[in-house]
């Protein structure tokens, strides 16, 4: 069953709850008691963000690119 990840915007407290993905968007309630809390995005695949992909340098340095063609 997956986790969903939530945060209580009451009070700031960040809680996890197991339920089916039926149910992924039912509003949760804070174990605090509140019920102002927002779903938290969990493991967002992003990719390029870190670890530095390697830039391709541009080639050439063609005729155009020095100003003697013009
Ligand atoms: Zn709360």
């Amino acid at each position: 069953m997956p986790r969903y990840d939530f945060r209580c915007r009451s009070c700031g407290a960040t809680f996890e709850l197991r339920r089916p993905m039926a149910q992924a968007n039912a509003p949760a309630v804070c174990p605090q008691g509140h019920q102002d809390t927002v779903k938290l995005l969990s493991t967002v695949a992003v990719t390029g963000a870190a670890g530095g992909a390697p830039q391709q340098a541009p080639s050439g340095g063609g005729c155009c690119g020095g100003g003697c063609c013009g």
